[in-house]
């Protein structure tokens, strides 16, 4: 079987699994080209620079000082069975699952399904303006079908959405939170977009990427809506 291909390792965070102490793997390949990607170099799939074993050594050596591992990418799906296996390893060791995906794959979220504790996902857009912001014309029905499973499990969850301005209007933003709550999701994270890179043609300002948060009445609404609603700033 293929190893898996490990592009990036955060040793400790406290923001990536909530309320747990968690270690990150970021894994090689995505089939999304989002246009805020802040990992472009792990978009492609292909050989990552650590040694999968020495990885799982050094997660061994985590025991009792970690509580979680995430699986963030990329797109860590996108692996199948190198992500399944290594997850199923890493969790008969003691530790919670994490999971950070686009929901991409959601016949292979069934299949990780018994490995993983949380997942966070990504509702990117708007069904209108998705395919514009991934470059993907399936991807909204692939994570809508992979909201749909994740709910049907019953499992604790975040569904996040960036606000970056060139995609997301303030009616976009009620749009998508309005179709989480009729779903039932329960908690919902609003992040920030940070220009990472050159912006191009489409340069947007810090008064169009705040305009989500300095929106008190829009918080607010947001806020009443679900048991947990998170403005990562
Ligand atoms: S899903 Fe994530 S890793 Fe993939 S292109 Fe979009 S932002 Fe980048």
């Amino acid at each position: 079987m293929k190893e898996i291909q490990i592009g990036g390792l955060v040793s400790f965070t406290t923001i990536d699994y909530p309320g747990k102490l968690a270690g990150v793997l970021f894994l090689k390949g995505c089939p999304l080209r989002c246009a805020y990607c802040s990992n472009p170099h792990l978009l492609e799939v292909g050989d990552g620079p650590y040694d999968p074993d020495k990885v799982f050594d050094w997660i061994k050596s985590r025991v009792g000082k970690l509580e979680a591992i995430v699986f963030s990418g990329g797109e860590a799906l996108m692996q199948g069975d190198a992500t399944i296996n290594y997850m199923q390893r890493v969790r008969d060791l003691g530790f919670n699952i994490g999971l950070h995906t686009n929901g991409f794959y959601p016949a292979l979220l069934k299949v990780a399904e018994p490995f993983v504790d949380w997942i966070g996902l990504d509702y990117k857009a708007t069904r209108a303006k998705y395919s514009e912001l991934v470059g993907n014309d399936i991807a909204f029905d692939k994570m809508s079908e992979s909201l749909d499973f994740w709910l049907s499990t019953g499992k604790d969850f975040e569904v996040r959405i960036t606000c970056d301005p060139r995609f997301i209007s303030k009616d976009d933003l009620v749009e998508i939170v309005n179709d989480c709550a009729k779903r039932g999701v329960r908690k919902i994270a609003i992040q920030k977009y940070t220009p990472y890179f050159d912006e191009g043609d489409r340069q947007t300002t810090s008064e169009q990427r705040e305009q989500f948060f300095n929106d008190q009445d829009l918080r607010n609404k947001i806020n009443s809506m679900f048991e947990s609603a998170i403005w990562r700033e």
